[in-house]
């Protein structure tokens, strides 16, 4: 099946439902009871299907899982409370002390405090690649490397990597590849059909793509997901019943919603890129993308978060967020309601000389494309470059 049909009805037409609902329901409980003594011999046995307690998993959850899996092309999805609980949990249960990772260095803030300011402690090094530097991927892997991490796109300046590249360098050297894939989304790309290994998301952007909920997913083969779920089971990270449900429904429209986020994207885009108080786009759909080429063969669409720097001071730039009417000033991406953010300002407040040293400058902008529609969000912009005269 298609993505737009198994987004509609994968994970929840298997089970039989008690009241012939259409929709998949909530079963809002922690707790779950047997009936007897036996049931409980039966079911740790494997006699008994069915769930013990509910940081182990829900019905609801189970359907968002079997779901993810499908549109991934992966064995199984597992959820988790966050993108963040998603992606420590995986890297916890794919590596040991004195292992070695490489990463991708231009991404979230908080996945690379991770790699630099927590392994560490827990005995594990990391080395930062850039994407330029990733033709020579060879040369960074020591005999400790057992994971490689890369967003795709990246963030903020959406850098694409060559996912084949990756998955011929690492796989015959016993390292895991691991790609957050959150700016794509399985619409765009599908990693595991690169063979990449294990493949994550923040949940909380277009996945479930209304700004309302917090969940992470990692989706992958069973060699690799039974750890991650035991992992699971112990850290705790566990998405409950009723946010499993949202997701569930955001997942039904995800090809739908992804259709409306990739036009806006590569409209507002290329309209940026002509306009005089532009100096720069980053945008994987532009021609003028470092990564374009590798962009266009591997992707099936660009999303809607385009990178953008003023021809502008960053007070002048301050002043062009500050004038826009339909975009909100926010840090997530992925819903209905576009955001706009100085990164320097908003994401690297309390660290200006790290977002210096990535090439954050005061006039770079981070835009999130919703649904409103292009042409009166192409008069906000114009109208807020006025404050530029
Ligand atoms: N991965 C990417 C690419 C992100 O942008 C973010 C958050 O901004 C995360 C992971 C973390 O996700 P969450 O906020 O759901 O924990």
């Amino acid at each position: 099946m298609r993505p737009e049909t198994k987004a509609v009805h994968s994970g929840e037409r298997e089970e039989k439902r008690q009241h012939r609902s259409v929709v998949t329901p909530i079963e809002q409980t922690a707790a779950y009871y047997f009936e007897d003594t036996q049931q409980i011999t039966d079911f740790y046995d494997g006699r008994l299907p069915g769930i013990k307690y509910g940081r182990y998993g829900c019905p609801t959850q189970h359907a968002a899982e079997k779901k993810m899996a499908e549109l991934e092309n992966t064995e199984r999805a597992l959820l988790f409370s966050s993108g963040m609980a998603a992606f420590t949990t995986t890297v916890m249960a794919l590596t040991k002390k004195g292992d070695h990772v490489i990463f991708t260095g231009d991404c979230y803030r908080n996945t690379r405090r991770f790699f630099t300011e927590i392994l560490p402690d827990y005995g594990i090094e990391s080395t930062e690649v850039s994407v330029d530097g990733m033709e020579d991927l060879g040369h960074y892997i020591k005999d400790s490397t057992t994971l490689f991490f890369s967003e795709l796109p990246t963030n903020p300046f959406l850098r694409v990597i060559d996912l084949a590249h990756v998955s011929d360098t690492t796989k015959n050297r016993g390292i895991t590849s691991v790609i957050d894939s959150t700016f794509a989304t399985p619409v765009n790309v599908r990693p595991a059909e690169y063979g990449t290994d294990v493949v994550i998301h923040s949940a909380t952007k277009y996945l479930g793509g209304h700004h309302d909920l917090f969940a992470g997913i990692v989706a992958g083969n069973n060699k690799y997901m039974e750890r991650i779920q035991q992992y699971r089971d112990v850290f705790g990270g566990i998405i409950d019943p009723h946010t499993s449900f949202l997701l569930l429904r955001s997942l039904q429209t995800l090809p739908l919603r992804m259709r409306a986020h990739n036009e806006n994207g590569l409209e507002i885009a290329t309209w940026l890129e002509k306009q005089p108080q532009v100096s720069r786009v980053w945008y994987p759909g532009c021609e003028s993308h470092p990564d374009y080429k590798i962009a266009s063969k591997q992707m099936v669409n660009f999303g809607g978060v385009i990178t953008f720097s003023l021809e502008a001071t960053e007070e002048q730039t301050s002043r062009f967020v500050d004038a826009l009417r339909i975009p909100y000033i926010a840090t997530n991406f992925g819903g209905p309601q576009s955001l706009i953010e100085q990164h320097a300002i908003l994401t690297f407040y309390k660290d200006r000389t790290g977002a210096e040293k990535r090439g954050i400058g005061g006039n770079v902008l981070r835009y999130s494309a919703g649904f409103e529609n292009v042409t009166d969000v192409l008069e906000d912009f114009s109208n807020a470059f006025r404050c530029l005269d």
